[in-house]
Order: structure tokens, then C-alpha cells, then sequence
């Protein structure tokens, strides 16, 4: 144990000597150290060198009043040091006034024995606990203010005051700065998907790697929720604060942990440099943040406010990034969307169209993952495995005893494939499914591009018993007589033929025409993008046979259908009904 050290401070060497003796036989818990001091300059030179436990001061000390030497002797110490006033005969009053001056206890020279010392000496200690104990609190409730509880970093205060500090600095000749807004992606998905916990492990995460990178006069901190900022003093031009933005955005992206999935974090930063965007530090933060939203709506890693796009990465690459993980953990899912007889209202089949729950980015539409999946080796397996979700459902509404052929588009880097034969037939076999039952959709800007190999191609599958059919008709460059060398079995008119449609314009005489040719030639003409009744019935009186769109049904899960398409069978068999019985 740790011994306790007293001072005792007295002039008086007989006093001194006494009050020594008294504490040699004062028996506490640990062993007692003595130093004395017969001098208030002895006395003030000993308390500027070590701490001391308990002081005891004898109130006449030369010239000076005891309760004069107690804030110099207080001043000297670091830590809690209980002072004790010694006092001689009438000089209690006093004391008791100098207790008020920061004096702990007083105990007259007359009354001194070891008993009593010791009794002293605990309440010393109990009120240096007491008093390290509030220091402690003290200094957490400094923090708190000033720092993220979470992530340890400094919170938005802090932020705010040294956004000041630096900005006063540049005013008086001090370096120039720049600001950075940090915004996490899809930290809410996360949240949602993991749990406030796991998103709390993630920000301290974030934190840790932003301080990792920081220079030591950088300030990092976190103003709330998923957003975090920099200041970064000396960093005065854009090229400077990108190369900042880009060390962030590589430390975020190595993949975070969470509950055994990998997650990879991406950002979107603003930057805004003083004095160039902002001259107050309001007006410098809400153009970092404007900077750092149209960085975020681009799908840009970062952005200044005064340029109109930095190099980053985008969006879509992110995307890409995480596109085979997805496949991996079967994070890809299938929408269906009824194709039904215009005349008879009859369903003759689904198109299957895939979507990405992202734990990351939420759902993710096709149109935000195709296009750069298409140009990535992921396509394949991609596209394989969402044409054996689309078949075991075939197989499942089967088995129910529901007969929906399905309709999967391929991407046009795939159809020149020559495993996707192979893939479509043994994928076929393996549910028992009759052929007849899958359609491939592909655009015809895949026609154009090698007619030769997709003739054979398209001949194969044909051959296989599968149907192909033509996506998006009227977008690209071919002539319906052109397609006759194809031996395809549908076309699909783009819905911007559709949308447009009344009687008398020009598309109309369009899906006129396409609709006669289709006819002759014996392909199924399919209207897509049909949303609401009055252009069904024009494409109905136009010639074509088949639809789809948001009027007919939007595209839904698998029950959604099933349900969709057994509320519209009961209400048909309800209608013959009524006819037959009038
Ligand atoms: P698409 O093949 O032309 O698919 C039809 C799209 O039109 C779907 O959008 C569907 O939700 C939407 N749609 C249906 N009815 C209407 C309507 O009445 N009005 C409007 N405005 N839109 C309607 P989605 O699901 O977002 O798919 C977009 C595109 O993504 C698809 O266009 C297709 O090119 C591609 N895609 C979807 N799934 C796959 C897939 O599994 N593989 C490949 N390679 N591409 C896919
Ligand atoms: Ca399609
Ligand atoms: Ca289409």
C-alpha cells in the first residue's frame, strides 16, 4: 500500500517536533511519511515538487496568516490535499472562518492526540476520494460536450469551435482550410437490416478508421447520425481536399464485418474551401453539404461546391462491386408482371424482372444494376441464376396446378453464349419442364450487332423448343421484315410506342403497321407499358393480341400474382355466369 504523505507546516520547532511525534504513534491502515517545513518558502517549494496527502498548517506562520498560505499552498498541488489548520489557544474563530478558504479540518494545539489525528487523517481521505471522484466526473462531463460519446471523436461543438478558431486564424494571416461533409450510404438499410447495435458498432468503426487516417492538425468529428465532417487547415485547394476525400473513401470501403456478413461502406463527401465558398463557418458547412448532396444524387463518391463533378467513384461501380457477394448470398429476387389475351382478358404468362435487396442499398430496381452488371463477367452467373429462380417458380405453379410460362430477359453480352444453350435446356430437364413454358427476351440492338451468330443462336434455342422474343421493338434500328430472318416467336413494343398511343398520331398508325406484319408473319405481338383502360382497348382495335402494364397489373412477388390471377379467374367465371343465366 501506498504510505501517506504529510507536511507539516509550523515555525514553531518545539510545535513541529510535537505534532511529528504525535503521528509517528498515530496508527492508520498504511505507514505515515513526515516531511516538514518550518518556513512558508520551505513550505512552497516542498508542495511545487511532490503531492502530499494531508497538510497540517499552523495558522500564525511567521508573517504570513495560515488562511493566506492555503490557496498558494492548493495552487502548487495537482491532485486533492487535504489541509489541516493547526491552531493555538483563541484562535478557533478564525478557523473556522478559514475553513470557508478551502481548509478541510481544525484542530486546536491543546486538544492534539494520536486518536484524534487519526480520525483526521480518515476524514482527509475520505474527502480526497470524494474530490478525484468529482474530477472524474468532471472531466467526463467535459467530454461529453465536446466529444462523440460513440466514436470518441469530437461531436459538432467541438467541430464548430475549431471551425471558428481556424477561421479567425486565416483572417489574421493563419493558413486557409477546407471542409469536408462525410455522409455514409445506406446506413439506414444497415439499421434496418442488422440492428441499432450493429449500425452503432459501424459508425465506431468508421470512426476508428477516420482517425487512422488524420493528420495530427486535421479535426475529424462526427456532427450526428451518419455524418461526419473534416477540417482540414493548410488544405487550400480542391486537388488537395480530393486526394483527402479519396484516402477517406478507400479507408471506408475496405468491408466491415457485421454479424458475419461483409458489409462495404461507401460515402458521399462535399468539399467547400475558405475563403473561396463561404466566409462564415455556416455558410462554408451548408456549402459543403449542397456539395456533398449533389455528389450523393450523381452517385459520386465526392464533389466541391464549385465544381460541377470531381472523379470518384460512381454508384454503379459500387454496385458492381457488391454484385457477386449478392449472387452469393441470394440477395437477387424475382417480380413478376402478367402478360394477358387483350380480348379475353385470359393470362398467358409472366415476365420475370429481377430486383436486388441490397442490405446495404435497399432495394435496388434493374435498371440501376443491368447496365453495369453487363459489362462485368458477372453477368453470367447473374443471369443463370435468375433464370433458375424464374423456372423453379414455373415449377411451383405448376405443382399448384397453375400453367404460366415465363418470360426472362437475357442480356445481349450473354445470348452470344454458348453455355446459355446448354444452361436453358439442362435447367429445363432438371424441373421437367416442357420448353414451351420459358421465352427469352432479348433487345434487338443484340440482333444487329453479329446477325449471323444470332441466327444460329436463336435457331438452336428455337430448335430446343424455347421461345425468343424481341424486347423493346421500335427502339432500335431493325425492320420488321429484317426480323422474318429470325426465327422468332414474339415482339414486344417498346412502351414508348404505348404510352404515347391515341387514335389519330403517329404511333398509332406505327403499332398499326407493326401489328399487320407482326400477324403475317405469325409472331405474337405483345403491347408493353400499358397504363390505363383506353389505351388497351386502342391496341385491342389496332390488331394486337397480347399486353402488359400497370393497368393490367404492376409487376409483384409470387403470392401477389397467384392472387392476382385467382381473384380475376373467379370474377371471369362470375361474368359467364350472369351471361348464361340472362
Ligand atoms: P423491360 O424488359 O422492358 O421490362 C419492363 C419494365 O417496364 C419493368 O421495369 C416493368 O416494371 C415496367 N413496366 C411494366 N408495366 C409498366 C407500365 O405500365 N408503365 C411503365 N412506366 N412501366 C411499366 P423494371 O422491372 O424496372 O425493369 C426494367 C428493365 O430492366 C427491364 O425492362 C429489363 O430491360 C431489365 N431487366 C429486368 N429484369 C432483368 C433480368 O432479369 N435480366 C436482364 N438482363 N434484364 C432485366
Ligand atoms: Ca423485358
Ligand atoms: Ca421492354
Amino acid at each position: 500500500m501506498t504510505p501517506l504523505r504529510v507536511l507539516v507546516i509550523d515555525d514553531d520547532d518545539v510545535d513541529r517536533e510535537k505534532l511529528r511525534r504525535l503521528l509517528g504513534k498515530t496508527q492508520i491502515d498504511r505507514e505515515i511519511v513526515v516531511e516538514e517545513a518550518a518556513s512558508e518558502e520551505v513550505a512552497l517549494s516542498l508542495t511545487s515538487s511532490r503531492p502530499f496527502d494531508v497538510v497540517f498548517l499552523d495558522y500564525r506562520l511567521g508573517a504570513s496568516r495560515g488562511t493566506e498560505v492555503v490557496p498558494r499552498i492548493k495552487a502548487r498541488q495537482a491532485g486533492p490535499c487535504a489541509v489541516v489548520m493547526i491552531t493555538g489557544f483563541g484562535d478557533e474563530r478564525v478557523a473556522v472562518e478559514a475553513m470557508r478558504t478551502g481548509v478541510f479540518d481544525y484542530l486546536s494545539k491543546g486538544a492534539l492526540d494520536a486518536r484524534k489525528l487519526a480520525s483526521t487523517i480518515e476524514g482527509c481521505r475520505r474527502w480526497a476520494a470524494l474530490e478525484s471522484d468529482l474530477a472524474e466526473a468532471h472531466e467526463r462531463l467535459v467530454k461529453l460536450s465536446m466529444f462523440d460519446s460513440l466514436t470518441g471523436l469530437p461531436n459538432r461543438n467541438l467541430y464548430f469551435d475549431r471551425l471558428e478558431q481556424a477561421r479567425l486564424l486565416a483572417g489574421r494571416g493563419g493558413p486557409p482550410f477546407a471542409v469536408l461533409m462525410i455522409d455514409l450510404n445506406g446506413f439506414k438499410a444497415i439499421n434496418d437490416n442488422f440492428g441499432h447495435h450493429h449500425g452503432d458498432q459501424l459508425l465506431a468503426e468508421v470512426g476508428r478508421r477516420l482517425q487512422s487516417i488524420a493528420r495530427k492538425s486535421d479535426t475529424y468529428a462526427r456532427l450526428g447520425g451518419d455524418e461526419f465532417a473534416a477540417l482540414l487547415p493548410g488544405t487550400d485547394t480542391l486537388h488537395g481536399a480530393a486526394i483527402v476525400a479519396d484516402k477517406i473513401t478507400q479507408a471506408l470501403r475496405q468491408p466491415v464485418d457485421i454479424d458475419g456478413n461483409l458489409v462495404i461502406l461507401g460515402a458521399a463527401i462535399g468539399i467547400a474551401l475558405y475563403p473561396d465558398h463561404g466566409e462564415t463557418a455556416s455558410r462554408l458547412l451548408s456549402n459543403a453539404d449542397r456539395a456533398m448532396y449533389s455528389a450523393k444524387r450523381r452517385g459520386s463518391t465526392f464533389g466541391s461546391y464549385a465544381a460541377a463533378g470531381e472523379p470518384g467513384q460512381t454508384r454503379e461501380a459500387m454496385l458492381l462491386s457488391r454484385l457477386p457477394d449478392a449472387i452469393a448470398r441470394s440477395e437477387l429476387f424475382l417480380d413478376y408482371q402478367p402478360l394477358i389475351q387483350l380480348d379475353t382478358g385470359a393470362v398467358v404468362g409472366v415476365e420475370a424482372l429481377a430486383r436486388w435487396r441490397s442490405p446495404l442499398f435497399g432495394v435496388v430496381p434493374p435498371s440501376d444494376f443491368i447496365p453495369p452488371a453487363e459489362s462485368s463477367p458477372v453477368i453470367k452467373p447473374m443471369t443463370f441464376q435468375i433464370l433458375a429462380m424464374a423456372l423453379d417458380q414455373v415449377r411451383r405453379w405448376l405443382d399448384e396446378g397453375r400453367r404460366l410460362p415465363v418470360s426472362v430477359n437475357i442480356s445481349v453480352r450473354l445470348f452470344d453464349d454458348e453455355e446459355l444453350i446448354e444452361r436453358v435446356i439442362s435447367e429445363l430437364a432438371a424441373r421437367s419442364l416442357s420448353p414451351d413454358l420459358l421465352t427469352l427476351e432479348i433487345t434487338e440492338t443484340a440482333l444487329i450487332a453479329s446477325p449471323g451468330r444470332m441466327r444460329d443462336i436463336i435457331r438452336r434455342l428455337r430448335h430446343a423448343g424455347v421461345g425468343i422474343s424481341i424486347d423493346d421493338f421500335g427502339t432500335g434500328y431493325t425492320s420488321l421484315k429484317y426480323l422474318r430472318e429470325f426465327d422468332i416467336t414474339e415482339i414486344k413494343v417498346d412502351r414508348t410506342f404505348v404510352s404515347g398511343l391515341t387514335a389519330d398520331g403517329r404511333d398509332c398508325s406505327i403499332v398499326r403497321s407493326i401489328a399487320a406484319l407482326s400477324q403475317g408473319f405469325g409472331i405474337q405481338l405483345v403491347a408493353e407499358g400499358i397504363e390505363d383502360e383506353r389505351t388497351c382497348g386502342l391496341l385491342r382495335d389496332l390488331g394486337c393480341k397480347v399486353g402488359q402494364g400497370f393497368a393490367i397489373s404492376r409487376p409483384g412477388n409470387p403470392a401477389e400474382i397467384t392472387r392476382w390471377i385467382d381473384a380475376r379467374s373467379a370474377a371471369a367465371s362470375l361474368s359467364v355466369s350472369v351471361s348464361i343465366a340472362s
